[in-house]
């Protein structure tokens, strides 16, 4: 059964609200049934409304056919043998938190005892993070660049960092009443090149469609790279290309990609230090999770764990695989 959230109401909180609604393990169960039927329990197979919890198991059990519902199905949580309020708090600190969360500080402060567990818990909510942001496309002006990841990133810009993994950024982009530049929503790839193909297939994904249907994204602003101009020539996009003559003028002229490239940066050299390149993509799409939602930050907690309730989860075997 699915959580229905057409429309939920994200609460603001903080550490102390939070720590005064979610005290107990009930606590974090209540939310989860309130959540799964804001309208009082109600069986999927017969629609009665009385119900018994099954002792601690997230199960009610349907008083008239005995049907059993989870509170967790479908959600991050299911089956898992970790107590709630660990989740709950790991995903406020997840949420919360500017530059991401040392998973090794995070395992000491929740006590869990196997380092594993806490760092596939932080993978689900990183999946869910991911899944709620792939829902948005881009429109309008979108900027455009790419960076590079590397172990031993030595921050040169240029395509020729073939050992490195290529980034590519798009940030869509608005102007207000005022007529100042605002940075829109952002998307972020680990890719494989930077060759107009790539490069138009993940424009694709993010807003402009392959047939007469009007593209949401009208204009691509870039450093006037071939890919992009081929693909702007391929989509019937204009094109805005700024003039690079030093690489340090890129921060001001593509400067929302270059402002998430800088939290990426950042990240990937406090917390998540040391990123494998199966990873990179979900410790990406975290940093953009936060990026567009840096005006929400009071209802950041409760935003996320919306989120982790309606998410396809991945497993620990998918995980761990070595691929
Ligand atoms: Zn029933």
């Amino acid at each position: 059964m699915e959580y229905q959230q057409a429309r939920p109401e994200y609460k603001d909180m903080n550490l102390l609200l939070f720590q005064e609604e979610f005290r107990t393990e009930d606590d974090c169960r209540q939310w989860l049934f309130h959540t799964r039927w804001p309208k009082g329990f109600q069986c999927a197979r017969c629609g009665h409304d009385n119900y018994t919890q099954i002792s601690t198991r997230n199960l009610y059990k349907c008083s008239n056919c005995a049907y059993q519902a989870s509170s967790t199905s479908g959600t991050i949580f299911h089956k898992t043998k970790t107590p709630l309020l660990k989740w709950f708090w790991l995903i406020f600190r997840m949420a919360t938190s500017k530059t991401g969360v040392s998973i090794a500080e995070m395992q000491r402060e929740l006590e869990i005892r196997d380092y594993k567990t806490i760092w596939v818990m932080a993978h689900k909510i990183r999946k869910a993070m991911a899944d709620r942001d792939a829902q948005y496309k881009l429109a309008g002006l979108v900027e455009i660049d790419e960076s590079f990841y590397g172990p031993s990133t030595s921050h040169t810009r240029g395509r020729g960092a073939e050992n490195k993994a290529k980034l590519i950024i798009a940030v869509s982009v608005w102007t207000d009443e005022d007529g100042e530049e605002k940075p829109g929503f952002a998307h972020a790839f680990v890719a494989n090149d930077a060759s107009a193909e790539t490069i138009g297939s993940i424009l694709q994904r993010l807003g402009v469609p392959d047939d007469e249907i009007t593209p949401l994204i009208d204009a691509i602003r870039t450093d006037g790279w071939q890919s992009y101009k081929a693909v702007a020539k391929g989509f019937g996009l204009v094109h805005h290309r700024v003039i690079l003559t030093d690489p340090k003028d890129a921060m001001k002229l593509l400067p929302w990609t270059h402002q998430l490239i800088a939290n990426a940066k950042s990240v990937f050299s406090g917390p998540h230090r040391g990123v494998s390149a199966k990873h990179l993509q979900s410790y990406l799409s975290e940093v953009c999770y936060r990026f567009n939602r840096r005006f929400w930050h009071r209802q950041a907690f409760h935003r996320l764990l919306t989120a982790c309730v309606s998410t396809t989860t991945v497993t620990r075997n998918e995980l761990l695989a070595h691929t």
